[in-house]
């Protein structure tokens, strides 16, 4: 039936993925019982591992080992690689040279770790637009969270008010939203909160792993990202930024790496990274988020750019021609977008959608109001949305498969 369907728009060739990463072989099994190539378009959830990444795991592997703790050869080597995987990762998002680089388990965790270190005081303030990772640890301090406003420009006024009434010490944002894709100005963002005397600290989970960030040229005061979803596997996260707030803060984690000296009486804890580290680290995780980062910089800001933009003009070029899908966005004047598109389809469920996808086109999509019920009220999705988000290892074909099973939804039924 698809084939009786107008043509929709300029015929685009194929292209391909940009770079390997695991499971793009993988083969699902349909409800009819064929199996198909799976078709992941969920990379906004987790990205899977780059075939670099995974290569560089099964190079360090015998190096097993902990940290900072050791003399035999493989806890030196271990050490070390920690270490320069700091050093990589810090470079990686242009970190100043003062800056601390505290490995985390995510970005969740790199954002309350944070929060913890808000000195006593100091107000935050938010956009109600936020991943709940980056709206409940500001809650909990009492923030003031911000509506959105109807345009981008309008919101950014509101926030240099807002900014101004509370005398705020921190604004909290995303780099790009996990719902829409839309991609904040984060160098006017920056230069608003410095001029309003507050910090800045931005969410960097959506945003990473898609461009490239210079926090030191953009004036970010703190930046947090998830390894999951650029390429690494699960488990590590960073949260990069000023060291003042860190050094003075409660030790994130109390136990064994975060200390100077303890006596039964007293414990005088380190300061760096280390006072926020404390337990054995995932060596390993930190070493795969240095290897995907890497790998990113290798691939180059240029083609990521290119390729995710061609996979996005491609999807929303086609949704354009079916009325019944509702393209999800949060301000018309927000030009700039990630490979994250959020769209509804009216008439049917998102859950049953989704599952849809799954069980008869073996298409990976996210379904849900994405952990964002804020942005969800006001998107008027509070009953759950679809969201196809694409990366390195997406090519045309994942993305017209999805445009072929919702015409065929929309024309035949499920
Ligand atoms: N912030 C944004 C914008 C996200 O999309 C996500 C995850 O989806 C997070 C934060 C939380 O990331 P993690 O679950 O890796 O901590």
């Amino acid at each position: 039936p698809s084939a009786q369907l107008p043509t929709l728009g300029r015929r685009l060739d194929a292209f391909g993925p940009l770079a390997g990463v695991s499971g793009s072989e993988l083969e699902v099994p349909l409800i009819d019982g064929r199996t198909v190539r799976y078709a992941n378009l969920d990379y906004a959830a987790s990205a899977p591992a780059l075939d670099a990444v995974i290569e560089d795991q099964q190079r360090i592997l015998p190096y097993y080992a902990s940290v900072h703790r050791g003399a035999g050869y493989a806890s030196a080597v271990s050490t070390a690689l920690y270490e320069q995987s700091r050093a990589t990762v810090a470079d990686f998002v242009g970190a100043r040279g003062d800056d601390l680089t505290i490995f985390t388990r995510n970005t969740t965790d790199a954002l309350n770790l944070l929060a913890s270190a808000v000195p006593d005081g100091a107000e935050v303030v938010c956009l109600d637009i936020e991943h709940h990772a980056n709206l409940l640890p500001w809650q909990g301090l009492g923030a003031t969270i911000v509506p959105a406003a109807a345009t981008l420009a309008q919101t950014l006024d509101d926030l240099g008010r807002v900014l101004d009434e509370t005398g705020a010490g921190l604004l909290a944002i995303t780099g790009a939203s996990n719902v829409t894709g839309e991609v904040l100005p984060l160098r006017r963002l920056a230069d608003l909160a410095h001029r309003h005397g507050a910090r800045i600290a931005v969410d960097g989970a959506q945003f990473v792993p898609h461009r490239k960030i210079n926090i030191a040229e953009l004036g970010v005061d703190y930046l947090a990202f998830s390894g999951h979803k650029i390429y690494a596997p699960f488990g590590s996260g960073a949260l990069i930024g000023r060291a003042d707030w860190l050094d003075a803060a409660e030790p994130y984690l109390a136990g064994g790496g975060a200390v100077r000296k303890v006596t039964v009486e007293h414990t005088n804890w380190a300061t760096g990274e280390a006072r926020h580290e404390g337990g054995t680290p995932n060596v390993l995780g930190a070493a795969a988020l240095a290897a995907a980062c890497t790998a990113i910089t290798e691939i180059g800001d240029d083609h990521l750019r290119r390729h995710e933009w061609r996979l996005r003009t491609r999807l929303l070029s086609r949704l354009a021609a079916l009325r019944e899908v509702r393209v999800l966005n949060i301000w018309p004047d927000c030009t700039d977008a990630v490979g994250v598109v959020g769209f509804t389809v009216t008439g049917y469920d998102a859950g049953l959608v989704a599952a849809y996808l799954s069980a008869e086109h073996g298409i990976g999509v996210r379904d849900g109001a994405f952990c964002a019920h804020p942005l969800a009220a006001r998107l008027d999705i509070a009953g759950g949305a679809l969201r196809a988000s694409f990366g390195l290892g997406s090519g045309s074909d994942d993305v017209d498969r999805l445009l072929a099973a919702l015409r065929s939804l929309i024309n035949n039924g499920p």
